[in-house]
């Protein structure tokens, strides 16, 4: 996917240039140009106006330190981003992520990425992003807790229910949030939908934990239709085995699919018969151990170390829900010969640019992130809509307006596809769909940020 206007490989040499060191970044902004060459040229007022210039730019970024106390008594000294990328369209607004792989340019690519899935879902959301590269595994609740506590203690200081409002991502979940709502209120003496993903006694919304995972599968199910398909009686492959891999599997199950293999960072496992998903929800929602320890269980089921030879596993369905960059070339090109007819991305960009090609040349129903997993950034939306009239909506009310979100999604994207003439591609169509909202709602604010 190259460029093939001057204006824009000058615009994609300058964000080189300006963010060295983030090929993360770098690659989620070169996607997006690529799809925004068309779209130049139909409206020579936005590259009047700045408009690619502004879109590539964080509006704010904030860095800081976070130190904590270990069990042992141990100051331990992590660092805290939050990226505060776009506010044309509503409050900032996107996930926190904890892992050791965190550093600016991940943060970056994440919030740019969130800037165009949230415009998608037709909710009022800016884009946003923000973690640290503090490593959750093998911390006590003590110091998870401490850790949070002291994070949100600056973090505090940047954000608010309508200026910017964080949720989970990887390693942030129910427990992390409540510790972080906690310290917050402890800090501002106030109760306000400050965190999407709250626990349900306290502001949190119901399916807000699901909707990730359901979301994609009511992506996946979307575009199988226009081929007159759907999951009933196919083969799904799942990576990840976390929030997302685990409700896509609940939903794919649901739909009438197999779900033949999940993974964590370690390995994966492949159950033919279909994955037991009382068990992983067990090992990994309660007891927090690795999807290894699945085959004790399951004497069928077959575990491998290392990630990538999930995508060799025969299928007709394949959802990458783990991370980034975890579907090259290679295993694309295995998905297809295998006879894959959808993949759709549950986590953020886990197909790498190469992969991507591949599916789009094979003809592929192709999902990207921005699309087919906006169903949770979406129910962080219903959330905030909940928390300001004060009441919350049924399981099945909000489970109702997620499938719509999604469809809807599929429509748009869809839809620029087919304007800018190239029907099947969702790559495209997302791109497109999601920049032009952001792009007028910041044409018709002037020259602000
Ligand atoms: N981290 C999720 C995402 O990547 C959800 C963000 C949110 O709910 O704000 O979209």
């Amino acid at each position: 996917m190259k460029l093939q206007t001057e204006y824009m490989q000058d615009l994609m040499d300058r964000v080189i240039k300006n963010h060295p060191s983030q090929p993360e970044f770098h690659q989620a902004v070169q996607e997006v140009l690529v799809c925004m060459e068309p779209v130049a040229k139909a409206y020579p007022e936005y590259v009047k106006a700045g408009i690619f210039e502004r879109m590539v730019e964080p509006e704010r970024i904030i860095i800081f330190r976070v130190s904590w106390v270990a069990d042992n008594g141990d100051v331990k000294v992590n660092r805290g981003f939050r990226v505060q990328f776009n506010s044309a369209i509503g409050p900032y607004k996107g996930g926190l992520r904890l892992h050791p792989s965190v550093n600016l340019g991940v943060i970056k690519f994440l919030g740019f990425e969130q800037i165009f899935k949230n415009s998608l879902t037709g909710l009022p959301m800016g884009g946003g992003k923000g973690g640290s590269d503090f490593d959750p595994k093998g911390k006590s609740d003590g110091e998870i807790m401490r850790f949070c506590q002291s994070f949100m203690t600056e973090l505090s200081k940047h954000i608010g229910a309508d200026t910017d409002v964080p949720a989970g991502d990887i390693g942030v979940g129910a427990r992390e949030i409540g510790f972080m709502f906690g310290q917050y209120k402890r800090l501002r003496n106030e109760f306000t939908g400050v965190l999407t993903g709250k626990g349900l006694n306290y502001g949190g919304s119901l399916v807000r934990t699901e909707a990730t995972g359901y979301g994609c599968c009511y992506f996946t199910q979307a575009m199988l239709e226009t081929k007159g398909e759907s999951f009933a009686g196919k083969v799904v492959v799942i990576s990840g085995s976390g929030n997302v891999a685990i409700y896509a599997t609940e939903k794919a199950t649901q739909l009438g699919a197999t779900v033949v293999a999940l993974s964590d960072s370690g390995g994966y496992i492949y159950d033919p018969a279909g994955v037991d998903l009382k068990l992983v929800k067990r090992l990994k929602e309660v007891e927090r151990k690795r999807i290894s320890e699945y085959v004790k269980e399951r004497p069928d089921a077959k575990y491998t170390s290392g990630c990538s030879g999930i995508w060799t596993i025969p299928c007709d369905i394949a959802l990458p829900c783990a991370t980034q960059n975890e579907l090259d070339g290679d295993a694309a090109n295995a998905l297809v010969a295998n006879g894959v007819v959808a993949v759709a991305e549950g986590a953020n960009m886990p197909c790498t640019p190469q992969a991507v090609e591949v599916f789009l040349e094979k003809g592929i129903l192709f999902g990207p992130g921005k699309a087919a997993n906006a169903g949770g950034v979406a129910t962080s939306g219903l959330e905030m809509s909940q928390n300001s009239m004060r009441l919350s909506w049924t399981f099945e009310e909000v489970d109702e307006k997620l499938e719509a979100i999604m469809r809807n999604i599929h429509r748009q994207a869809k839809a620029a596809a087919e304007e800018y003439g190239e029907p099947s591609n969702y790559v495209l169509g997302a791109n497109i769909a999601g920049f032009l909202k952001v792009a007028n709602a910041m044409y018709l604010q002037g020259v602000a940020y």
